[in-house]
């Protein structure tokens, strides 16, 4: 279907023509933004959404496969070891190849209209941050380089013209009903938590709790890492800190509820009694599809939702007492300054340990709380630039490692 004159199809179209990198385009955010611009492909032309950059940190084959189909113009490799697999394999093609995290962050830093952030982890903060300099409308997946670096996120987008728009679904949601020239009017922001696969379980049981059990959502597909958060309540920690500085809401406007069914991604409270939320099936297609198309909208291959069948929506209080990841997100949120990049540190360490099975589950919130105790009580004051922040998150994973290894000895 090719649209033509000013139909509204022919508006999108222009929209549709802007140059997309995708960074972490192996994950399962990247591997679901490629679903949705190979679904705007069929039904908008072949031409849209042109590539400029796929990266990914080590499954070359999986890189490459993605090259070949979505010809983008450069393919990078985090791992720079990986680097002769990648040229050889897509030697021929015409795509430029790089490896090395100085890739990734180049690949940013290239010209293209708009920039998935689809890397897990801090990893993301540098790469994320060189899209922003030359103000690229950012797809912003990642939630931890908001976390790690919150201020100087926000400072290096007001002084560009770059735009983030959420991809995290409680966000994108947000994103869609904050009436942003009335905040002054917003009560409180609730996001949604599913509660994970161990919302029933006692703290006996998660004590003996494997990585498969911790990483086995019951309503999203995800990377391990993001699984792990998911189960401990980390991950609603860490996306109240990244709402807090993406919307520039105050600690105590941000609330949390559980939701098991993952329909409603948020509420907006206005003062005047209103209550508006986001519902969609719980598929992340949809918020990447309107990133993507922002500020207009696409099809896209997500399920659709049909409450008739959800039949129930319920809601319940988070129970920090079983889940003290987000008690201690919530602390570090008022806290400020340091905090959220020792705890968003700390975390990634404590999550790598209990997947290689170096600790156990209830092991990460204690590793976290030790962290940010050895850690936060040395830093002499706000972390004022890039380098600072880098400096405290350096720190505080070699202090988590070390527990981590007290704690597996
Ligand atoms: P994932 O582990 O499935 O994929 C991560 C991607 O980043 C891969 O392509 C990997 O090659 C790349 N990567 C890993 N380490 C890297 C490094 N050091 N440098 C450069 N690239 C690296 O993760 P995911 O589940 O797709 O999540 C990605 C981000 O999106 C996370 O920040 C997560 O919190 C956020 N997010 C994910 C979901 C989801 O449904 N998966 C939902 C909301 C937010
Ligand atoms: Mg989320």
């Amino acid at each position: 279907m090719t649209p033509s004159g000013d139909s509204p199809a022919n508006i999108l179209r222009d929209v549709l023509s802007r140059k997309v990198s995708v960074l972490g385009s192996t994950g399962s955010i990247g591997v679901s933004t490629l679903d949705v611009v190979a679904h705007a492909r069929a039904h908008y032309g072949e031409d849209v959404l042109p590539l400029e950059a796929l990266t990914a940190q080590s499954s070359v084959d999986a890189l490459v496969a993605q090259a070949r189909k979505f010809r983008p113009r450069l393919a990078v490799i985090g791992d720079e070891a990986r680097y002769g697999d990648l040229k050889e394999k897509l030697s021929g093609t015409g795509i430029e190849v790089a490896a090395g995290n100085a890739a990734v962050r180049d690949a940013a830093a290239r010209h293209s209209d708009a920039v998935m952030v689809a890397i897990v982890g801090a990893a993301a903060l540098e790469p994320a941050l060189a899209a922003v300099a030359r103000g690229a409308t950012i797809a912003l997946a990642n939630k931890e380089c908001v976390v790690a670096a919150g201020d100087i996120f926000r400072s290096a987008l007001s002084a560009s013209r770059a735009v983030v728009v959420p991809v995290d679904s409680e966000h994108n949601a947000v994103f869609q009903v904050l009436d942003f020239a009335q905040s002054h009017a917003v009560d409180r922001v609730t996001l949604t938590a599913s509660g994970g696969p161990f919302r029933q379980w006692t703290r006996e049981r998660m004590r003996s709790a494997t990585p498969d059990e911790a990483v086995a959502h019951p309503n999203w597909s995800m990377g391990a890492k993001i699984s792990v958060d998911s189960a401990t309540l980390m991950n609603k920690g860490l996306e109240l800190i990244e709402a807090h500085f993406l919307f520039a809401l105050a600690p105590d406007k941000l609330g949390v509820i559980v939701h098991p069914q993952s329909i409603v991604h948020c509420l907006v409270s206005y003062a005047d009694g209103s209550t508006l939320a986001h519902l969609s099936a719980p598929d992340m297609r949809t918020p990447i599809a309107y990133a993507l198309a922002w500020p207009r909208r696409m099809t896209s291959p997500s399920h659709r939702l049909d409450l008739a069948r959800v039949k129930q929506l319920s809601f319940e209080e988070p129970d920090t007492d079983r889940f003290p990841c987000l008690a201690l997100a919530q602390d570090c949120m008022r806290l400020g300054g340091a905090a959220p990049t020792i705890l968003n540190a700390a975390n990634e360490v404590a999550v790598k340990a209990f997947l290689t099975r170096r600790i156990g589950f209830l092991e990460i919130a204690r590793v976290i709380e030790e962290t940010l105790q050895v850690t936060h009580n040395s830093q002499p004051g706000r972390p004022a630039d890039l380098n600072d922040i880098l400096a405290i998150d350096t720190q505080a994973r070699h202090a988590a490692d070390a527990l981590c290894r007290k704690l597996a000895a």
